[in-house]
């Protein structure tokens, strides 16, 4: 890769990077672009897609599936479940991250688990106030 192409693809990789970091809503990729676009007028969508996968295999940021079918992206990387309100989407953090005595299930002997992934799901409080 020429020099400048690198470079540009290393702040572009930066701006999306930096814009996930600074927020804790676990955004969509569309949000991101929207950020980062503030920063970067001419970065494109395909852009932030591109540097996020990469993000992902690189082991920086985590991906969730929100409740709308879309995914979510998350630059803390601390082990943390995450609470997925089914009326309105949001997504919180939950902190510790429970964890599941995988040894001990026997659909999963022979199976070497690197990670577990646990998501609740059901209604926040803010839902829950406007329903009453
Ligand atoms: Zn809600
Ligand atoms: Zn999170």
């Amino acid at each position: 890769m020429p020099e400048r192409a690198h470079t540009r693809e290393t702040r572009q990789r930066k701006v999306v990077y930096d814009v996930l970091c600074r927020t804790r809503s676990h955004p969509t990729a569309d949000w991101i672009y929207e950020q980062a676009r503030q920063r970067m007028p001419k970065i494109s969508l395909g852009t932030v897609y591109r540097n996020l996968n990469v993000l992902r295999d690189e082991g920086m940021i985590r991906e969730i599936h929100g409740v709308d079918r879309k995914t979510h992206f998350d630059a803390d990387m601390q082990p943390h479940a995450h609470f997925v309100c089914t009326r309105c989407g949001a997504i919180r953090d939950v902190f510790p991250a429970p964890e599941v005595e995988w040894r001990s299930l026997k659909d999963l002997v022979g199976c070497e688990v690197t990670h577990q992934e646990i998501q609740f799901r059901g209604v926040c409080p803010a839902c829950r106030r406007r329903a009453r």
